[in-house]
């Protein structure tokens, strides 16, 4: 399946009683404190340090973060430009052998690097083994890449006497942005394709989520990433636009909002340098269409799991479903039923099928647009917040509304809120015109057992990547590169063939022999 030289990660079987104690037993003996700061060769330890505590309760503390300052942000760029003098000129193979040292460090510390993103990131335990997962699978799918990229290069055609090679090489300093939502996945995804394509990386973790970035830094290192090579820069938003507007910026690469991707667009734009790429992955008003051919029991699994699984948390996530009217009843009842099964709770047991979402501004953002949202529109179902020792958490349960019209929402909401709406068959153009004119192109699921109504779809929208008859998220390295068009971002999809290329220069190199 993947190829004879290369496997995705085992991973760990949650479903297997035995795998899944052994789990919980190895996170009960995890002391989980992490003191988070500046990393990287010659840099101070950063300003105060700051309690980080878990959005589960707002009360246990999970570690503390120093964060960067701008001169922080300004030294760690120029130590990376010589830095990437030598580690660019290390051997692919020996950059790719590091790389995948990193990966099996992942491995060997899992029940450690779960149990801080449980806390620190509200993540549930089967949220946390796929991240882990994905993390370890980046690195070894890059590895490989890069061995066959890298290496010699191409012979073109061209004229006797002449020898014409094509091939990659880093660009020098690159700056990785990565989010909250997959704090060590999507992390090191970046990192690790920078740092294979012989780039020197700063690299600003979300500033909800710095425990998790630096005890996988500190990996990173023990794995035989050079300390001036790779820097590590807890900080909020200050932090990146330091770095993004730094004139030795030999390229970005961002996950997180549209307005940021803008932003960082708009600053890379101001310079009078070098121009440099910007990768960004950013959101989407995500569609799910459900005609009448549809298996309704397996709509409805794959409903809760794209709109609910991580608490919606995901850039992947089911935000709008499409009902054809004639079974839209039926359905509805079944996934306020189904919604109504699903668990709140302590991110860290293993009955729980949605922890918190990720702080407080976000549960208040989240809860003021159900509240604008009943004033127009139908709350099918909002299900109950945890009480007890939990109650202080910062917790949204599944709500699901029923809109009398798709226009009615009009942003990305990034919590477990299912929005659904009903449309005639004869309709089906008007649709796909509505959700094309939304500009956004993450993810599409279509549930259809009719052949030419999934090619009409497909063949519509542009979309990154569409899901026939299965849910949306959980993209797989390798197997389902991810990543959009139009305003959900730039391209190229991460876990896919072409993306390290963007890290890369293009060279050739013409000889008269
Ligand atoms: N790749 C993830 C998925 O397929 C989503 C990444 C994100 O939320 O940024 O679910």
């Amino acid at each position: 399946l993947y190829g004879e030289s290369r496997q995705n990660s085992a991973g760990l079987e949650f479903g297997c009683a035995a795998e899944r104690n052994a789990l919980v037993e190895g996170m009960n003996k995890v002391e989980a404190f992490v003191e988070a700061h500046p990393l990287g060769a010659g840099l101070s330890r950063g300003g105060d340090a700051n309690p980080v505590f878990s959005p589960m309760d707002g009360s246990t503390k999970v570690g503390t973060v120093r964060f960067a300052d701008k001169d922080t942000a300004r030294k760690a760029i120029e130590t990376a430009q010589k830095g990437f003098e030598s580690w660019s000129r290390i051997p692919v193979h020996e950059r790719a052998a590091v790389m995948d040292r990193v990966a099996d460090l992942l491995e060997e510390n899992s029940d450690r690097l779960m149990t801080i993103m449980s806390l620190e990131g509200g993540k549930c335990l089967t949220d946390g083994i796929a991240e882990i997962r994905e993390a370890v699978d980046f690195c070894r799918y890059y590895a490989h890449e890069a061995r066959t990229l890298f290496g010699e290069g191409r012979l073109m055609p061209g004229p006797t006497g002449e020898e014409n090679r094509y091939r990659y090489r880093g660009r020098g300093v690159f700056v990785c942005i990565s989010p909250w939502n997959f704090p060590l996945a999507i992390f090191l995804g970046q990192i690790s394709a920078a740092l294979l394509a012989g780039n020197a990386v700063v690299a600003k973790p979300a500033e909800q989520t710095p425990l998790i970035a630096h005890e996988t830094a500190k990996l990173m290192y023990q794995a035989g990433v050079p300390e001036n090579a790779f820097f590590l820069l807890p900080g909020e938003g200050d932090i990146g636009a330091a770095l993004t507007s730094h004139p030795a910026v030999a390229g970005v690469a961002f996950t997180g909002s549209t307005e940021t991707a803008w932003a960082i667009n708009g600053t890379l734009a101001a310079k009078r340098g070098p121009i440099v790429p910007l990768i960004a992955e950013t959101g989407g008003i995500n569609a799910m269409l459900v005609d009448a051919t549809a298996l309704p029991e397996q709509v409805c699994d794959d409903v809760m799991m794209s709109a609910f699984r991580s608490a919606g948390q995901r850039c992947s996530a089911l935000r709008l479903l499409y009902v054809q009217e004639d079974v839209a009843d039926g359905l509805l009842q079944m996934l306020e039923g189904a919604a109504k099964e699903l668990k709140l709770g302590d991110p860290r047991l293993p009955s729980t099928d949605i922890g918190p979402v990720i702080d407080e501004e976000a549960r208040d953002g989240i809860l003021s647009h159900v509240d604008d949202m009943k004033e127009s529109q139908t709350l099918r179902y909002a299900g109950p917040a945890p009480s007890g020792p939990l109650r202080n958490g910062s917790w949204v349960a599944p709500h699901i509304i029923e809109l009398d019209k798709a226009e009615a929402l009009t942003r990305e909401v990034f919590g477990p809120v299912l929005h659904v709406v009903r449309y005639k068959a004869k309709d089906i153009d008007a649709v796909l015109n509505q959700i094309a004119a939304t500009g956004y192109g993450l993810t599409l699921g279509v549930h259809s057992r009719i052949d030419a109504t999934v090619k009409k779809v497909v063949d519509r929208l542009s979309v990154g990547n569409v899901y026939v008859n299965r849910n949306t998220i959980g993209a797989v390295v390798g197997t389902q590169p991810f990543g959009g068009s139009g305003l959900s971002g730039t391209g190229p999809k991460a876990g896919g063939p072409a993306y390290l290329t963007r890290f890369a220069l293009e060279q050739v190199v013409s000889i008269n022999t």
